[in-house]
């Protein structure tokens, strides 16, 4: 999984169009009007980098080196090369410590990168791709709204897979009309390109939205899930997290900062960040999802430089700063370790609360509390101890909301 560091994520929030089930912060770029282009967004992006990169050193622990950078979106990839490796050189002048292997990456659509482009992008330090891939039948593609054909997809994954880099493939399941053969279509064709990695996404949309008819039963999409899990470790793809398979050693590492408990720190519109060491349980913060917003804030704060003693956070509205109560670093303790086939142990989440600076008899009845429900969710088979840590079973990870629902705390259950 790598060693400890922290991570950057950059969100590029522009696409070629809006899928019909996607709730992420992106821009339109055919619709765009009143948004900035690309360049104003980058040259943006570039002075929050700037102005705050003291405030996120001061609030790490030292020597906790760079261990990855991540562009999200959005589609990345529809930015010039040029402003990807404008963003790394000015990540390159601030003075974190880069770890000699930090994972650089960047989501590509199909359809958005050549030889050409891939070159300039290898050039500028990328190391690792995340394809948007998601199916190969072209008329699910088309109801989900994607610009992209299949066509695309194969080119894509060739450029890649033939020059032996390392990249992932977003697949998406559970779309209408599909049924388990044509989920198998789907893995045998991407198990021919041998990506090292694999990250699933089963549809979610709401209730009453237009893809969610047609499709296949709950039960069918756990039959889903269990297909791709068999036929994807057959390959030596390895589940490492309740979505994600690698190879060995290919884990994601930005990835895995969210599930370990690790600071990121998060640019541009609708980014977020985590600090643990700001406030006695650590602290999340978020930029506005409104461009217009966001640069105001960034432009604002570029007027006041150095005159606030404060660290920018404690300038932020109120609504994009949360200082994490002791309840929630609970729940995030588990969640987070729960989804990684690595479990957690009882040390780990000891060690975890004497960093909280908890008194050892508070510490006892918490652990005690915690291992009461531990114990309810063995007996319904799932979770499992071995080998001195606690696991999701197989039926757990299909039905993991019931399991995080029970490792969920409220204020009330920590007044011993
Ligand atoms: S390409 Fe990805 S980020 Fe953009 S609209 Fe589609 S699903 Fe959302």
């Amino acid at each position: 999984m790598g060693p400890l560091g922290f991570g950057i994520y950059i969100h590029i929030p522009y696409c070629l169009q809006k899928c019909l089930y996607c709730d992420f912060v992106t821009i339109d770029l055919q619709r765009r009007s009143s948004t900035p282009p690309p360049d104003e967004y980058v040259s943006c992006l570039l002075t929050e980098l700037d102005l705050r990169a003291e405030d996120i050193r001061s609030a790490l622990s030292s020597e906790l080196p760079l261990t990855s950078i991540y562009f999200g979106g959005g589609t990345p990839s529809l930015l010039a090369a040029k402003d990807i490796l404008a963003v790394l050189n000015k990540i390159a002048t601030l003075g974190f410590s880069r770890a000699p292997n930090c994972e650089i990456t960047i989501e590509i659509n199909p359809g958005t990168i050549d030889a050409e482009k891939l070159d300039l992008y290898l050039a500028s330090g990328v190391n690792r791709f995340s394809v948007g891939a998601q199916t190969f039948r072209d008329d699910f593609l088309r109801a989900c709204g994607r610009e992209h054909t299949s066509q695309m997809t194969r080119e894509t994954l060739r450029l890649l897979s033939g020059r032996n880099l390392n990249f992932s493939f977003d697949l998406l399941f559970g779309l209408p009309h599909q049924n388990l053969n044509d989920l198998s279509d789907d893995l045998s064709e991407l198990i021919a390109f041998s990506p090292p990695h694999v990250s699933l996404y089963n549809l979610t949309v709401p209730q009453n939205h237009p893809m969610n008819r047609g499709r296949a039963t709950d039960e069918v999409q756990s039959q889903m899930f269990e297909v791709i899990e068999t036929e994807l470790q057959a390959v030596g793809l390895r589940r490492y997290e309740i979505s994600n398979f690698s190879k060995t050693g290919f884990e994601s590492r930005h990835n895995c900062l969210y599930w370990q408990g690790l600071p990121y720190w998060g640019v541009g519109i609708a980014a977020h960040s985590f600090l643990p060491e700001v406030g006695p349980f650590g602290s999340r913060f978020s930029n506005p999802s409104s461009t217009k917003v966001w640069m105001n804030q960034i432009s604002g704060a570029s007027l006041l430089q150095d005159e606030s003693p404060l660290r920018f956070w404690e300038n932020l509205p109120k609504a994009q700063v949360e200082r994490l109560f002791l309840h929630e670093a609970l729940t995030d303790f588990f969640h987070t370790h729960l989804r990684q086939t690595r479990g957690f142990s009882w040390q780990e989440f000891r060690t975890t609360l004497q960093s909280f600076q908890v008194e050892n008899t508070y510490i006892q009845k918490i652990i005690c509390l915690a291992q009461t429900r531990a114990d309810e969710l063995k007996r319904t088979k799932l979770i499992v101890a071995n080998d001195g840590r606690i696991r999701l079973t197989p039926t757990g990870y299909v039905l993991a909301n019931a399991v995080f629902l029970k490792f969920t705390f409220l204020p009330d259950e920590l007044r011993f």
